[in-house]
């Protein structure tokens, strides 16, 4: 038996056998088969990557050493080698394998042969060729997707780390659990497997080192435990477990129909976060108030193209007719870090440091053809239902004034064209970046409401990456400086009577749910299978209990001195 203990992700525990997803590092870069009319675009991918590559070089061969400078000549030279390039491509057309696999095995046979030979200087050459492509390939290998062909149905899957890609083409096979030796709890990944209620622990830290296919395995997402082989008193103690865990979801089940509401009657208002219109319905029945975000990238992603206008307008039409007169509130895209489309329709950027560069309304406002066919399938949904319009990762009033004249034309033209759509779309700004809650005085005046997305605010004013393992413990909802971001937003839209609501993943924790109501929020958001503990967390304490947790955090300088607060006030 070997207990290995992470970072609880998804609540539930279960047994399964183990199937090892491998990661994608040098030694398992995807291989596939690719139809001929592939060919071209696959080969216009190469391209690109190469001409990132040499991008990232040429900023780099600025330098002022002299050997540095050189290398970084030569490996200019080696990216434009004819002779190399054209074997690539004579093997690309004639093997029908992905240019990422091509170009892998390419350069790992070339570097062979120069260190098969007895010459020190070309010894050296085949690393730089294996650094050069190597590069090339990380952002091909980057753009491929995974199929997951070879996962079977109901198995606990274990990998290195996964990205919101996979979590979509994972889900069709049904794993009873998912194990990460990295990821990070609030990371997109994480936030779909929660969707989809997945039993997950990340941070499993060197568990592939040991792990073997078809083990049996426990996992127990509410605490981050996982237990390989385990024996037969354990297994009995889980079973135990997993039966208690039945009675409360069952208890949680008579929960769904009640309105949500504080133990002194005051109403809250629980809305579901979407990724698809089909979970529309999952919300409902889950109790759901409206849609609080659906995130239309993921749409997006499935396909791993834009859709056109049309297919949008459809998808949006859906969500609004299931949830009928219920709020439902669509964010545009949010691409960028770690949520990407490999298409060839927009430059695909290699950036150094992703979470800090070209997403969310950035992409928007950058590639404005995108922005538009989203936004004129959006107005012609709204007249099926209540629609509501956000947009992510705002920064400054600029940016709300760009959305404004856009939209303003959008709406123009769709007259002109004498389609139907409704005129006075409420347009709201995702509060999730340190700049809009500090300048949420300002913002409050341009929009008609605030939707706070903790995910990001936290990860940007800690500035630790909210996916990464190795730096979990840094990332605190609880910290000061989130919390008094948090209260100012929801003082300045209050004072300018906009609704606030909270969408990130802290809105559905307990310690969440406890200090932003006393901050004043009647308006959550969460993955729809965390509604009903909410709606049993609100109904504990009174509002004058929950102010009194939320003034004397905002008042204490530690994470460790509030979560110990929290402990003591919320356990009834
Ligand atoms: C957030 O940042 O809190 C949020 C809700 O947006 P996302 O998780 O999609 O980045
Ligand atoms: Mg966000």
């Amino acid at each position: 038996m070997n207990i290995v203990n992470g970072i609880p992700i998804s609540k539930g525990c279960c047994k399964g056998r183990i199937f090892i997803i491998r990661a994608e590092n040098e030694s398992t870069i995807i291989k596939s088969t690719i139809k001929p009319e592939e060919i071209e675009p696959q080969w216009n991918q190469f391209f690109n990557a190469v001409s990132q590559v040499k991008n990232d070089l040429a900023s780099l061969s600025n330098s002022k050493n002299p050997d540095e400078k050189k290398i970084f000549e030569s490996y200019m030279l080696m990216l434009d080698d004819q002779i190399f390039i054209n074997e690539i491509k004579q093997e690309f057309s004639t093997k029908l394998f992905n240019i990422a696999y091509i170009v892998f095995t390419k350069y790992q046979q070339a570097a062979e042969q120069l260190r098969a030979t007895n010459d020190d200087y070309l010894k050296q050459r085949a690393d730089d060729i294996c650094d050069i492509y190597g590069r090339v390939t990380r952002i091909l290998n980057g753009t491929a997707r995974h199929s997951f062909d070879e996962v079977p149905q109901n198995a606990v899957i274990l990998a290195k780390n996964l990205q919101p890609t996979d979590a979509v083409a994972l889900e069709k096979k049904k794993p009873l659990a998912i194990i990460l030796e990295e990821g990070g709890p609030n990371s997109h990944f994480a936030i779909l497997i929660r969707n989809y209620n997945i039993p997950a622990v990340f941070g499993a830290n060197s568990i592939l080192k040991t792990a073997r296919n078809n083990e049996d395995v426990i996992v127990d997402g509410t605490k981050g435990i996982v237990i390989i082989n385990p024996d037969q008193k354990t297994i009995d103690e889980y079973s135990e477990k997993e039966r208690k865990e039945l009675k409360e979801s069952r208890y949680y089940s008579t929960l769904k129909k009640q309105p949500a509401k504080t133990k002194d009657d005051v109403p809250v208002l629980l809305y579901a976060n979407i990724s698809t219109p089909e979970e529309a319905e999952t919300a409902l029945q889950n109790g759901a108030d409206g849609i609080g975000l659906f995130r239309t990238e993921f749409l997006f992603i499935k396909e791993n193209r834009f859709l056109s206008e049309e297919e949008q307008f459809l998808e949006y039409k859906k969500v609004l007719q299931i949830m009928k007169d219920k709020p439902v509130t669509i964010r545009t895209l949010d691409i960028g870090a770690d949520k990407v489309i490999s298409s060839t329709d927009y430059k695909n950027l290699h950036e150094e440091n992703p979470l800090l560069g070209w997403r969310g309304i950035r992409f928007s406002l950058d590639n404005e053809a995108i922005f538009i066919t989203q936004l004129r399938a959006l107005y012609r949904a709204s007249v099926y239902g209540n629609l509501k319009i956000m947009f992510p990762m705002i920064t400054t009033c600029n940016e709300v004034d760009d959305i404004l004249r856009i939209v303003k034309a959008v709406k123009a033209e769709l007259k002109k064209e004498k389609l139907s759509f409704k005129e006075d779309i409420p347009l709201g700004v995702m509060i999730e970046t340190p700049a809009a809650a500090l300048t949420s005085d300002f913002l409050v005046k341009k929009c008609d409401f605030f939707s706070i997305g903790t995910n990001d605010l936290t990860q940007y004013s800690l500035s630790v990456d909210r996916d990464n393992s190795h730096v979990s413990d840094y990332y605190n909802e609880t910290h000061p400086a989130v919390l008094r971001l948090i209260n100012t937003t929801v003082k300045n839209a209050q004072k300018h009577v906009i609704p606030v609501s909270v969408c990130g993943e802290f809105a559905s924790r307990p310690e969440g749910i406890a200090l932003l109501t006393g901050m004043g929020i009647r308006e959550f958001s969460m993955s729809s299978s965390m509604l009903p503990a909410a709606k049993d967390t609100l109904i504990q304490f009174t509002v004058a209990e929950f102010q009194s947790i939320s003034k004397k955090a905002l008042n204490t300088p530690t994470v460790s001195k509030i979560n110990n607060l929290l402990k003591r006030n919320l356990c009834k």
